[in-house]
C-alpha cells in the first residue's frame, strides 16, 4: 500500500500520516522529519540545509529525490508507506514518479488535504512547538512556495487520476476517516 499525503503546510500532514501508518500498518515517511533529524544530529545534511529551512525555501529536488528513495526502499517500508511532504515541485512528482515505477514502488493514491490559508496560519501559529520555521513571515513564505511551485504538483496527480480531495477542515478524527476510506476505495 502506497500512499502520497499532499497538503499546505499546518494542514494536518503529520498527524493523518501517523494515523494512515498505525490503520493500514506501513512506514510514516515525513520528509520534513527526515530534514529536522539530519539537523538535530548535526551532519553535514543537516548543515547543508538548516539554512534552507530556517528561511521557508524548499531543498533542492536531487537531494529530496535521494532522501525519499533511500527510506522507500528500506526494510522499514516493505510493506508500504504514505509518504508526507513529498513531492513539492513538478519535478519531483515526475523524477519521483519514474524512479519509483522502475523498483515497482509507485505510489497508487494521492490524497489531497485541502484547508483555507488562514486555516492553516492559525493552526502553525498556534503550534509554534519550537520549530524556526513557524514564525509568521516564514509560514507566509511556506504558502507562498505551496501555491506557486506545488500547484502543478496537484495537477500532474489529478491528471494521472490518483488524486483524492479531502477536506481537512474537520475534526482529525473525520479527516482520518475519510482519509482511510480513500486508500481502501483506491487499493482495493
Ligand atoms: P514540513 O515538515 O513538511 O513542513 O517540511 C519542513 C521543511 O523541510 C520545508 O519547509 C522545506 O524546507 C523542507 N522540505 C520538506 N520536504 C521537502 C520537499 N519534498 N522538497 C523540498 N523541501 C522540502
Amino acid at each position: 500500500m502506497r500512499v502520497l499525503l499532499l497538503a499546505p503546510p499546518g494542514a494536518g500532514k503529520g498527524t493523518q500520516g501517523a494515523r494512515l501508518a498505525e490503520h493500514f500498518g506501513i512506514a510514516h515517511i515525513a520528509t520534513g522529519d527526515l530534514l529536522r533529524d539530519e539537523l538535530r544530529r548535526g551532519t553535514e545534511l543537516g548543515e547543508r540545509v538548516r539554512s534552507v529551512l530556517d528561511r521557508g525555501e524548499l531543498v533542492s529536488d536531487e537531494l529530496m529525490l535521494d532522501l525519499v528513495f533511500a527510506a522507500v526502499r528500506a526494510d522499514s517500508a516493505s510493506a508500504g508507506y504514505v509518504l508526507d511532504g513529498f513531492p513539492r515541485t513538478a519535478n519531483q512528482a515526475h523524477e519521483g514518479r519514474r524512479l519509483a515505477k522502475q523498483h515497482g514502488l509507485q505510489a497508487q493514491v494521492a490524497l489531497h488535504l485541502q484547508v483555507t490559508d488562514d486555516e492553516v496560519t492559525r493552526r502553525l501559529l498556534a503550534r509554534r512547538d519550537g520549530r524556526s520555521d513557524d514564525t509568521e513571515p516564514v509560514i507566509r513564505r511556506r504558502l507562498a512556495l505551496y501555491h506557486e511551485v506545488s500547484a502543478p504538483v496537484l495537477d500532474y496527480y489529478r491528471y494521472k487520476g490518483l488524486l483524492v480531495d479531502i477536506d481537512a477542515m474537520q475534526s482529525v478524527d473525520a479527516v482520518a476517516a475519510d482519509a482511510i476510506g480513500a486508500v481502501q476505495a483506491a487499493t482495493t
